[in-house]
Parts: C-alpha cells; structure tokens; sequence
C-alpha cells in the first residue's frame, strides 16, 4: 500500500540494521586481491594484521560472508546518530521543477559533519577489542581524522593523525576539534618518519598529500608496540561499514514502495558511494531489480573517468600492499586549486571492478559547477552540504533536469555526505569569483601513469 511520503523518513531505532551488507560476496568476479609488493602474492592475514587489527584485516579478506553481524558497542554508538534521516527533496523538486523525485541520505548529523563516523567507531571498537593502545591514521580534508579521534575518545583509544599540511594550515578549526577529541595532529609531510624527512628532503616546499600522508601512518603504526593503522576510505572494510547507510536507505524506501531508478554518489576512494549502492547493487547482481549507478568524481581528480585500471600503490612512500584499482598513478597530485576532498589518485577495488564490469557508470564535473549546485542546494533545502558531497548533488540535479525535458518521473536517490561547514574558505573563494576549475592535461596525466608498475602478472 503506497502511502504518502513525509519530508523526512526516519527509522525507528529497532530498524538500525544488524548486519552490514559484504557487496563482494554477491560479486562473481570478485575485486582483485591486495598483493604485497615484495613477494607480488595476495597479502596473507598475518601480513594484513601487522597493519590492520586482526578483525579488521579478516573482514578486509572476506569475500564470500553476505553479511557481517554489527557487534552491539557499536551498534550503541550508532543509535546516537542514526539511523539517519532519507529525505525527500520535495523543496528541490519544486525550484527545479522537475518531475522527478528525489531523495538523499543525510550522513552530515554528527559532529564529524561526515558518514566518515559510521567506520572509525568500527575500526576503533576493533582496535580495543585486541587489547591495542591506540591507532595512526592520516587525513586530508579532515572528516576522517575528526571521526576517528571522536570514535577513539569513546573507546579511550590513542589517536595519532597525520595531516595534510595544507589543510593543517587551511582547516586550524578541524584540526581544533580533533585536538578537543584528544588526538594528537602532526602536519605532513613531518619530520617524525623517515619517508616523511624523504619527502622533505626532496620536495622541501611541499603542501603535503594524501598519498605521502598515509606512508607516514603507516610507517608509524608498524614500528609502534600496540599501535595499527586506519583507513578512512579505499578499503573493502570500510565499504563493509558504510552499508548502514544504503541498508538504511533500502529500508526507509522499501516501506513506502519506492524503487530508485538511479542511485548516485560521490566518489574520493568510494566508501560512501560503495556503502549507499551496496543493497541495491546485490539485488543488481542477483538479478532480482535493476537500478543505475552513477559515481561522481571531480574533473581534477579523475581516476575512474579517465584513470588506468591496474596494480598501483597505495600510497606516495610505497609501504602499502598494492590494489588493482582505477588510478592515477600515487604521484599524482591534483591541482592546488581544487577544494576539498576527493583527492585520492585511485578508486577502491570493489567499485573499480564493478565500474570495469559495466555495472556502475562514472561522470566527472568541474568545481565552479560543483558549487553552484551546493549554493543552490544550500538556498532551497537548507543544508549547507560539504564540497564532496555537492559532487553528487550537482550530477542528480543535472539527471532531475533531464527528467523536465522528457517529462520522465524518475526517482532520483543521492548520497548528502556531510556539512561545509569547515569548508567556508573554499566557499568564499566561489563567491569572490576566485575559483577555477583544473583539468588535468594528457600531459599532466602522463605524468602520474609513468609511476603505475609495469608488474608483468
Ligand atoms: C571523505 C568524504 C568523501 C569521500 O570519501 P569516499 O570514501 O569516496 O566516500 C565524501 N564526502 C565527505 C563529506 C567526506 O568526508
């Protein structure tokens, strides 16, 4: 029975999922393993789990499980923030007049401002459980490292973060909440690690990046008793994670008979996107429904729209297990003038193989049109949505659009990611009209590709 549908769909708390959906185990052609760059073998447990917790290098593994029991600390910790609220746009939908219907899942209702929550308090649950003091992680934009320090203070676990250093000096409030959570933030490139007096002393002008950021975590939480390393993104455990939020999502729509013909999401290394399509792409690969899928990717940073599918690291130092992904190249540095997140050179291995299978399509947009899509959004639904996110929200107008010019009713379903609220410097350089947007020439992608392995597998 159809019934009429309320702005905002919230679940009741008994309806938290009690499971996160494991996509790859629907996968026939399962995402290429994790090689370790010495021996080019898949990474065993024992070698995963001198990086990850143990748990968490099990789940990283796990491809066949459908689905992961969520343990109950952590299912507490979510009832303080989720489930979270499926929104129907109907304030969207009337300014553009479309007859469209769009809907998002809103991830931005925690002090983090990101979905980014939803695997640090995961990831740190596990990293107690072991008995761990505490854990290293980088963070470029700074939603992850916020979350993470958040989900550490819960579990009284020590939080070391590594900080891109031109969010260190652009974001002092991000880097002030993650103090106030207890973290302890180090601007990177640092002197503190070996591959980062390397890097300095190559580069010694440097701004810092993801890549070169994550070599320094890394190499800290492996020489460190009682410390591993977190991931925020790229990882097929934190796509396991970030299925509440499509599991939700399902949920709420289900109860009202409402089917997305399009799912669509923002892409930086793909957990949020991986989390949202997860339900909906198993019932795709079961052959029960059929949706679209699209991910949104910046025109700077362009790994699935115009990247190489192949073996590549991790990571600027080369520490990190190699992924078959769709990349840049891990020397590829967008441009300076690109915003906020969504920097990372590749694309995490589950959606890089459905994305290779046909199963999911990729577009990519320029910054200056991401914008007016956030500022539009801003004035008639009244959150101020983060860069990121506004990637997505730039791509479902664009589709809503469509939809007016051939009178189709589709239903539209995004990911709203988190808030702007730490990204107002990038909002006034809009507003001042200093903004521009980067397209990476051939040239400048060259570049990056010269540092993909020739592995010869
Ligand atoms: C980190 C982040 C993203 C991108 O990361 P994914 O792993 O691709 O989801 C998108 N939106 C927000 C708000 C973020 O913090």
């Amino acid at each position: 029975m159809k019934r009429e549908i309320p702005y905002k769909i919230y679940l009741d708390e008994k309806e938290l999922p009690k499971s996160w959906l494991n996509l790859r185990a629907f996968m026939q052609n399962k995402p290429a393993p994790l090689l370790n760059p010495q021996t080019l073998k898949p990474m065993t447990l024992e070698e995963l789990s001198g990086v990850f917790c143990t748990e968490l290098a099990k789940q990283e593994l796990d491809d066949t499980s459908p689905y992961i029991p969520i343990p109950d600390e952590v299912r507490d910790f979510y009832k303080m923030y989720r489930p979270a609220p499926l929104v129907r746009a109907y304030c969207l939908e009337k300014a553009l007049g479309t007859p469209a219907k769009i809907y998002y899942k809103f991830e931005g209702n925690n002090t983090s401002g990101s979905h980014k929550l939803n695997s640090a308090i995961a990831q740190a649950y596990y990293a107690k459980r072991q008995g761990l003091q505490g854990v290293t992680t980088e963070t470029g934009a700074g939603q992850w490292g916020t979350a993470l320090s958040m989900a550490c203070s819960y579990f009284g676990l020590d939080c070391k973060v590594y900080m891109v250093k031109v969010s260190y000096e652009q974001k002092p409030f991000r880097r002030e909440v993650m103090r106030t959570y207890g973290a302890n933030v180090t601007p990177s490139p640092s002197n503190t690690t070996n591959i980062g007096r390397k890097i300095l002393e190559e580069f010694p002008n440097t701004t810092g990046s993801l890549g070169c950021a994550i070599s320094e975590a890394v190499e800290v939480a492996v020489n460190t008793d009682g410390y591993r390393y977190a991931l925020g993104s790229v990882l097929n455990q934190v796509l396991l994670h970030q299925s509440v939020i499509g599991l939700e999502a399902k949920t709420a729509m289900d109860k009202y008979g409402v089917k997305p013909d399009v799912v669509i999401g923002c892409a930086g290394g793909g957990s949020n996107l991986g989390g949202l399509i997860a339900p909906f792409m198993a019932e795709k690969l079961q052959g029960k429904a059929d949706y679209r899928f699209i991910a949104v990717e910046p025109a700077s940073c362009p790994s699935l729209t115009r990247g190489k599918y192949a073996y590549d690291y991790c990571d600027t130092g080369k520490v990190c297990p190699l992924a078959k992904m769709y990349t840049l190249g891990s020397g590829f540095i967008p441009s300076a003038n690109h915003a906020g997140g969504l920097r990372y050179h590749g694309m995490t291995s589950t959606l890089s193989e459905l994305y290779a299978q046909g199963l999911m399509e990729a577009r990519s947009v320029e910054q200056t049109s991401v914008f007016e899509a956030a500022e539009y959004f801003a004035r008639v639904e009244g959150i101020l949505p983060a860069p990121e996110s506004s990637h997505a929200i730039r791509v479902a107008i664009d589709e809503a659009k469509k939809c007016k010019e051939t009178g189709e009713e589709k239903t539209i379903l995004f990911g709203l990611t988190g808030t702007g609220y730490f990204d107002m410097v990038a909002y006034e350089k809009f507003h001042n009209g200093e903004m521009s947007d980067y397209i990476p020439t051939e040239e400048d992608l060259a570049k990056g590709f010269a540092g993909i392995p020739d592995l010869k597998l």
